[in-house]
Order: structure tokens, then C-alpha cells, then sequence
């Protein structure tokens, strides 16, 4: 078993941000990692509001905070943590190749987009379909969009597309949206919109990149086709914490901590896009690492 002052648990920006922190001050700190380091970074095609930067692909940036972590000494290990619980005063994190005991333990997990899961949805990923409308909206100025799902985040980023696109579609699967009425009438007092329930979408079109969207309406069986540049299936996004055996977690499975960035249970912090917010951007993640870290500090006592 491997022993540290904190074992962080996730790649991405607000992992790194700690951890880098932590390291800085003679922390004996790990980052713990499934994937690709530089977590959601990876897949943003083009980050254009990042200090530093004019504008940089994902993958780019990704590499970036990887090389800054692997320049700073941090001790970086390629796992999965499938199982978080408390011994004693510590905590015991179950990797699928090690096991891990930490005083302090830092959540910086992410979440995951949940797809549609229709054929093709991959391959126009980047190319027309995007999950984050903040981030990659101004791609589609001036073009047609179609933004599927009737949650809150569905209804607030089709608000900030109309705003972008010529035409702004919106198909929900029901009649009645899971998201705010408020939201609902704002979005259809914009001149450019045309909501369309209950339709679901059937195939994602195009040769290149996408060119439309082939959809159906649920009730009569009628289908049509809808040409759009963009298409944002904002359908939700699953925080990854499935693993932890703590109860820090709400309904939905986000972690909700305080104003320094610790949960529920002293000595577990969690930040980034797992916490339950509106907005989910590097900048925020980066943030919230910084405070972690700081937090984390005082909590060891160091
Ligand atoms: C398509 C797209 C484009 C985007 N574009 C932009 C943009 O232009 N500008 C911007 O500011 N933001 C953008 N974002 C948002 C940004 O990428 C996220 O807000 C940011 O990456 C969140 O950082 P994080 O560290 O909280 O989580 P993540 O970046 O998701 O990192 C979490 C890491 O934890 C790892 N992990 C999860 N569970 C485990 C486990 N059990 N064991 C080990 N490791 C685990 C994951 O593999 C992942 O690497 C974009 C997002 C998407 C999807």
C-alpha cells in the first residue's frame, strides 16, 4: 500500500491545480489518474478563453498541464480508484492496480456527457456536434442549430445559442420540460426559435461534417429533417463518482462542499465540474484547486 499526506484523484484542471499546489509546499501529494492526463481538456476541439493563450486546441493545452505536472515532481500514477472509504483518520482508495492510504483526499473526477448513443455521434463529435454550447457556440454564428434536451442546461445554453445562430431548433422528448417554465418562455420570446416536442432525434446526417439531423415526432410517428451546422445534445452529464463509499453526494451524484472546497466529511474536498453548478468551465476548475490546495494545507496542519 502506498501512503501520502493527499492522494488527488483526477487529471484535469482542478486536479492539477491542487496538486501543483500541494507539491509546492513540501506536501507528499499523488495524482491519480484513469485516463488521458489533462482530463476534459482533450476533447474541447478549440479553447479560446484561456489566459495565456489566443486560442488553443484541446489537446494542445492538455499536454501542457500534463508537462507542468510531470516537470514539478508531483508523483503522478496511471489508475483507476474504484472504491474511497474511511480507516480511521484516513482514507483508503482501491485502485484496480494498488491500493492507496491518504490523510486528505481531493476529488477532482469530472463528470461524463451522457450521448444519445444514436450511430455516427462520434464520428461528427468536433465536426459539427458539440456537448458544451458555452464553449464552442461561437463556432455556429450566423449558421442554424439544433440543441436536444429539456433540462435547465439544455434550456440556458439553447438561450445563449439563439443569441449566436440564424436559427436556433430545440427537440425535447416530451411535452413538458424537466427545466424551469421561466426558462421555457425565454427562450421562446426569442425571434429565431422553434421548439419542437415530442420529437427525438433518429440519425445525425452529413458526408464531412454534420449537415442535419433526421427526427421524428414521438406521438404521430411523422418525420423530418432538419439541416443544421450544429447540433448540442445536452441531455445531461453523469459527475464519476460512482466509486466513492462516502456519503458526500447528492441526489444526482455531484458533491457539494464548502467555501473551501470540502465536503460533507472533514478531509475529502472535491472541486471542479463534480460539484453541482451551472457552469463547468477550466478556468473554474483551476480555481477551485487553487483554494482546495490551500484548504488541504490547513487541514494537514502543515
Ligand atoms: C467539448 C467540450 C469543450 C470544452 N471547451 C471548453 C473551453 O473552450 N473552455 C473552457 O474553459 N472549458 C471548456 N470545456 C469544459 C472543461 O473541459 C471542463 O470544465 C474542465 O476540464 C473541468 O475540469 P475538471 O478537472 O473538473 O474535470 P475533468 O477535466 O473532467 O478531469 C477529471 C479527470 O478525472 C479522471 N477520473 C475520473 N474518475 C476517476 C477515477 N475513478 N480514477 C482516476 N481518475 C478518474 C478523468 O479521467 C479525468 O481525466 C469543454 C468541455 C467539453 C466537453
Amino acid at each position: 500500500m502506498k501512503k501520502f499526506d493527499c492522494v488527488v484523484v483526477g487529471c484535469g484542471p482542478t486536479g492539477i491545480g491542487a496538486a501543483l499546489y500541494l507539491h509546492s509546499k513540501g506536501i507528499k501529494v499523488a495524482i491519480v489518474e484513469k485516463s488521458t492526463p489533462g482530463g476534459k481538456v482533450n476533447i474541447a476541439p478549440r479553447v479560446d478563453n484561456y489566459p495565456g493563450f489566443h486560442e488553443i486546441p484541446g489537446p494542445d493545452l492538455a499536454v501542457a498541464l500534463f508537462e507542468r505536472v510531470m516537470n514539478s515532481g508531483v508523483t503522478f500514477i496511471g489508475d483507476e480508484i474504484v472504491d474511497l472509504q474511511k480507516q480511521g483518520d484516513k482514507f483508503l482508495l482501491k485502485g484496480l492496480s494498488e491500493e492507496y492510504l491518504a490523510k486528505a483526499v481531493y476529488l477532482a473526477v469530472g463528470t461524463t456527457e451522457r450521448k444519445i448513443g444514436l450511430p455516427r455521434e462520434d464520428e461528427f463529435f468536433g465536426k459539427g456536434l458539440s456537448y458544451c454550447a458555452l464553449c464552442d457556440g461561437h463556432f455556429f454564428k450566423g449558421q442554424d442549430v439544433l440543441v436536444i434536451g429539456g433540462g435547465n442546461t439544455a434550456l440556458k445554453e439553447a438561450i445563449y445559442l439563439a443569441g449566436l445562430a440564424k436559427h436556433l431548433y430545440l427537440i425535447h422528448r416530451r411535452n413538458e420540460f424537466r427545466g424551469s417554465a421561466k426558462l421555457v418562455e425565454e427562450l421562446k420570446a426569442k425571434g429565431n426559435v422553434t421548439i419542437l416536442t415530442p420529437y427525438v432525434p433518429l440519425e445525425f446526417l452529413g458526408e464531412d461534417s454534420l449537415s442535419g439531423v433526421r427526427i421524428q415526432n414521438k406521438e404521430t410517428g411523422e418525420e423530418k429533417i432538419l439541416e443544421v451546422q450544429g447540433v448540442f445534445p445536452l441531455v445531461g452529464q453523469l459527475p464519476n463518482t460512482q466509486f466513492i463509499n462516502l456519503d458526500i453526494k447528492n441526489e444526482y451524484g455531484n458533491i457539494p462542499v464548502d467555501k473551501k472546497m470540502m465536503t460533507s466529511v472533514p478531509g475529502v474536498f472535491a472541486g471542479g465540474d463534480v460539484l453541482p453548478r451551472d457552469i463547468r468551465q477550466i478556468y473554474l476548475a483551476e480555481h477551485d484547486g487553487q483554494v482546495a490546495g490551500k484548504a488541504i494545507e490547513e487541514y494537514l496542519g502543515k
